[in-house]
């Protein structure tokens, strides 16, 4: 039979439309209407198990999946000796702590003595040893955010993201501890066959990944500027320059990188190029 790599995937919740769609992007195609426990990809030797995401640290551990896709906060706070073997950027957010609008905060030091609720104890614990601080954890595995007001805790320290869910339970952010994004785990000692199929998988993942952060854009422009506009798109190493009927003008072609983009943009229209197009770009290879 042929050896197929096990990818855990969270089979509903934050992580799930991203993780798929990542794979998709990658050209691997596969049903997922239904999400039942286990499908194989059509055309790549992949099989994905849809679980909890607290489960998926020690799914890949075990060896029962090969790798997986979690918040870099579960691989943390669950702590096996996994590899990460790529950052995939989203799902991003942070752990942070808050307390009731009416409590003073000067810093971690202020919860010194208190009790704090949290599903991330091992993450909240190394950051108050750091910072020499001894207060009463409580592990809580869900709606944290209610234990100040119902006297269990003095403060909390759990995800945001907008800070929505804090205000609505009277509590203030006061101190990001610890940021997280999902990432790509791998089980240490995956065989050779298996490894193989992770390579070919992440050529392809970082092809997605890099044409995310790039535009491709095409523009008309003077001759005469083009000195100028190749020092602006700098970072590219050859913009692509075609002639025009009119001898004054020329047509570029090149790729940028997203956060130049707006700038590029702005200095083209100064050098008076015409007909600026951009379009996003699906795959990038090197
Ligand atoms: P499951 O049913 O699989 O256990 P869950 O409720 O524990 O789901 P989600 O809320 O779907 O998990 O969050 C999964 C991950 O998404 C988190 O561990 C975290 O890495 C990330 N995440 C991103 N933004 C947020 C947010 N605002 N709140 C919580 N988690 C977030
Ligand atoms: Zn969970």
């Amino acid at each position: 039979m042929e050896t197929r790599l096990k990818i855990a995937l969270q089979k509903s919740g934050r992580l799930s439309e991203k993780s798929l769609e990542l794979i998709r992007d990658c050209g691997i195609h596969f049903s997922s209407n239904s999400r039942v426990l286990k499908e194989a990809a059509e055309n790549f030797p992949i099989e994905f198990l849809y679980l909890r995401d607290d489960d998926i640290p020690s799914y890949v551990y075990d060896g029962v999946a090969d790798i997986g896709i979690v918040g870099r906060n579960e691989h943390d706070e669950q702590n096996f000796p996994l590899e990460i073997v790529r950052d995939l950027g989203f799902a991003k957010c942070r752990l942070s702590i808050a307390v009731p609008n009416s409590m003073e905060y000067e810093g971690l030091k202020s919860l010194d003595g208190k009790r704090i609720a949290t599903s991330y104890p091992t993450i909240l614990q190394k950051k108050l040893k750091e910072a020499n601080v001894q207060a009463r954890i409580y592990e809580i595995s869900g709606s944290v955010e209610i234990t100040p007001s119902i006297g269990v805790a003095d403060a909390i320290c759990d995800l945001v993201s907008t800070g929505a869910t804090l205000v609505s339970n009277g509590l203030k952010e006061v101190e990001p501890i610890y940021t997280s994004t999902a990432v790509m785990i791998a089980h240490p000692g995956l065989d050779d066959l298996k490894r193989g199929i992770l390579d070919r998988l992440l050529l392809r993942l970082d092809a997605v990944m890099k044409a995310a952060d790039y535009k491709y854009i095409m523009f008309n422009l003077p001759k005469e500027h083009l000195d100028e506009v190749a020092s602006i798109i700098g970072g590219m190493k050859s913009p692509t320059v075609t002639p025009l009927l009119d001898e004054n003008w020329v047509s570029v072609q090149t790729v940028v990188h997203e956060q130049r983009f707006w700038d590029a943009l702005e200095k083209l229209k100064e050098l008076k190029a015409m007909g600026i197009l951009v379009t996003s770009i699906e795959k990038m290879a090197d």
